[in-house]
């Protein structure tokens, strides 16, 4: 499964809703989980994501890997987002500093 990691929180972008099949997305006011039980690991949103933000679980580094924990856990308790919602407040500062 793909997951959402920290690169999101602040950003929030959602460009990866936009190309998801299978409306596994799910937002809450800091950024998108993907809802593992619903992710066909098509690919496709991860190079979507202006931020980088969207990583197959296998190829998480160990000190990511607590986000499918998260993304799972997430998922369950906020709504699933199916059409874009405009990034953050502060999301293009972000973007730059990240070096995207
Ligand atoms: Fe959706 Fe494909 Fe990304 Fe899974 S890998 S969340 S199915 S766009």
């Amino acid at each position: 499964t793909y997951v959402v990691t920290d690169n999101c929180r602040g950003c929030r972008y959602t460009e990866c809703v936009t190309v998801c099949p299978v409306e596994c997305f799910h937002v809450d006011d800091t950024m998108t989980y993907i809802d593992p039980e619903n992710c066909i690991d098509c690919g496709g949103c991860a190079p979507a994501c202006p931020v980088g933000a969207i990583e197959p679980d296998y190829r998480l580094a160990a000190d990511k890997k607590y986000w499918i924990d998260v993304n799972r856990k997430r998922a369950t308790e906020t709504p699933v987002i199916s059409a874009r919602l405009p990034a953050l407040p502060g999301a293009d500062e972000r973007r730059q500093a990240l070096g995207r």
